[in-house]
């Protein structure tokens, strides 16, 4: 495109080298002096996702940060450190520099505050509206990465925040939960962890469907956002909106009970048997069917 060049001089131009990235982006590839001891993760996650991405919706800088906050909110997830990342922006035609450079100061105004690194990309345009790709790299820092299988009947679920109705704003705006993920990773014996991107009710059965086994969750103890209230005029109820709208990007995670008092609070309880409940006061229970977002391929 047009002044590619110039914007990657520019992004250049922002990048010294580190010790952990020697030959920053620029060159064919980067170069990233790797730590021997770590694990490397890596994950892609690939905007737009229901519309929210759109070149007449959100700002520039803000959907960068969006996308990069996603990528950071997986390495939490997994209790990782968010070490560096690629991106690759396919803009719509007719879009000048300043946007491009406004999506990678996005992107650096939410990965910064970790010290990670964009370390390459690329950048074109074509008809459509725009794609922002992130990949992720991740390194284990000391810690055993946090999966999705391993939960144990008995052991106690929690969610490191209140949920629902984030549309009204937390899905552009939320913070990555990766300094509390190692807190809590290092503190207490988590056996899996998952970050809430597609609303409690999925996202507790990708956990279930990965460690073999079911849950209970207490309806009574959801915390339920304040927008989950705002939200509710729809006629759902906030109980609905907490269990099933998704992008909170809170953490939930199982633990050995007891499990932590504070920084998170405890909503429900592994089951043997497979199959996840919602059991209101009085101990009445319905199955908690997976109302979130699900991805279209
Ligand atoms: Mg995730």
């Amino acid at each position: 495109m047009p002044g590619e060049f110039d914007f990657i001089k520019w992004v250049q131009s922002q990048q010294p080298a580190t010790t952990l990235v020697p030959v920053p982006a620029g060159d064919d590839l980067a170069v990233l002096n790797w730590p021997a001891a770590d694990l490397l993760l890596v994950g892609v996650d690939q905007g737009p996702r229901r519309g929210s991405l759109r070149f007449r919706g959100p700002l520039p800088r803000q959907v960068g940060r969006k996308a990069m906050n996603r990528n950071l909110s997986d390495c939490a997830a997994m209790a990782c450190l968010p070490a560096a990342a690629v991106a690759t922006v396919a803009a719509p035609r007719g879009v000048g520099a300043d946007y491009l450079r406004e999506l990678y100061q996005g992107l650096r105004d939410a990965a910064d505050p970790f010290g990670c690194q964009i370390v390459g990309g690329d950048t074109g345009s074509w008809a459509g509206r725009l794609v922002l790709t992130v990949t992720i790299l991740g390194r284990s820092g000391g810690i055993k990465p946090l999966t999705r299988a391993g939960a144990k009947p008995g052991d106690a679920i929690y969610v490191t925040g209140p949920l629902g109705g984030s549309i009204r704003g937390r899905h552009m705006t939320f913070e990555p939960r990766v300094a509390l993920a190692r807190e809590l990773a290092t503190a207490f014996p988590l056996t899996t962890m998952i970050d809430l991107s597609d609303g409690l009710s999925r996202d507790l059965g990708h956990v279930c469907r990965a460690s073999g086994v079911g849950a209970i969750v207490y309806a009574d103890d959801v915390p339920v956002h304040a927008d989950a209230v705002e939200v509710a005029r729809d006629g759902r109820a906030p109980l609905e909106h907490a269990l099933h709208d998704g992008e909170d990007y809170e953490l939930l995670f199982t633990v050995t009970p007891p499990g932590p008092t504070a920084a998170a609070t405890r909503v429900g309880v592994v089951t043997p048997e497979p199959g996840i409940w919602i059991e209101h006061a009085g101990g009445r229970r319905e199955p908690l069917e997976p109302k979130g977002w699900e991805h279209a391929l």
